[in-house]
């Protein structure tokens, strides 16, 4: 990444982040909620909010978004976490209008994972694959560098791969890893076994607590974690496996998983791939989309 100024801008169903990048480093942020209605609704935020970290300096924008895009069309196609409305956005293509630099558009874990090869905890690896666990479960593929993107730009995908549970996933269909995996799988875990409601948070004290009801979601959610892990593991055999997002930082959740996804792997090389926590925090999807933002103009 050369020392021009890019802006990164992270956009999840609930927050939409975005930063000022220089040299890799954040120089400045903003941060608000989502107030999606409709496509051209969120347009407009999204370019408000481009405009408040604007300066004359900015060489390029990068867009980072939860679902599957065309990187190279600089469209977003959907994804269950965010509205139908708006998908098929030409989102790039609007703001490349509308502030005259040239602007990219990728899925925001592809985003992720890019930078925590390149200045993150997959920084000494040459394949990195990233895993966001968050209200959903997204991911990436980074080879010496470079995103693997596949046919369609949806390598990476795990969250929607199959595991073999009964459990009805965000989008709709039945078995996939995030609907048992992520946030949003732990509070509908937790609503049908024990009849209350609980967010992620609270389920994790409760299981400290020893709550029964949250002790069995935790057993169940790690098996899962611990099957999705080492599929990913059988498919890329990667250098390392970077994890994010808040499920992440739950020790009571990974630590049985991560013996778990060993336990699951029939051959005993891979199973001592590194799997390791994140390091940039919340400003790895931005910074990721910087430095495709980089890639894209350095192409112009
Ligand atoms: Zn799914």
């Amino acid at each position: 990444m050369s020392e021009k100024t890019y802006i990164g801008v992270d956009i999840g169903g609930t927050k939409i982040a975005a930063g000022l990048v220089k040299g890799f480093k954040v120089i400045k942020r903003h941060i608000e909620p989502t107030s999606v209605k409709d496509g051209a609704s969120l347009i407009r935020q999204v370019e408000v909010v481009v405009e408040r970290l604007w300066t004359g300096q900015v060489s390029a924008i990068g867009v980072g978004i939860a679902g599957l895009t065309d990187h190279s069309a600089g469209v977003f196609l959907g994804g269950p976490n965010l509205p139908h409305k708006l998908a098929k956005t030409r989102i790039s293509w609007l703001l490349q209008k509308r502030f005259k630099v040239p602007a990219t558009i990728d899925n925001d874990v592809h985003c992720f994972t890019l930078a925590e090869a390149k200045i993150g905890a997959g920084k000494r690896f040459s394949s990195v694959v990233g895993i966001n666990l968050g209200t959903g479960v997204g991911g990436g593929i980074v080879i010496n560098g470079q995103l693997y993107r596949g046919r369609n730009n949806g390598a990476g995908e795990f969250g929607h791969s199959l595991i073999g549970s009964s459990a009805k996933c965000g989008c709709g269909q039945k078995g996939h890893f995030e609907a048992l995996a992520s946030g949003s799988a732990m509070k509908r875990l937790y609503r049908k076994i024990s009849g209350r409601s609980a967010n992620a948070t609270e389920v994790e004290l409760l299981a400290k607590k020893g709550d029964r009801d949250a002790k069995k979601i935790f057993s169940v959610m790690a098996d899962a974690l611990g099957a999705g892990l080492a599929n990913i593991i059988l498919t890329v055999n990667p250098d390392v496996i970077v994890v994010g997002g808040g499920l992440a930082k739950v020790d009571m959740l990974m630590k049985p998983a991560i013996r778990l996804t060993a336990s699951k792997i029939i051959y005993a090389p891979l199973r001592s791939t590194p799997i390791v926590r994140a390091k940039l925090g919340g400003d790895a999807n931005l910074i990721g989309a910087a430095i495709l933002a980089a890639e894209a103009s350095s192409k112009k």
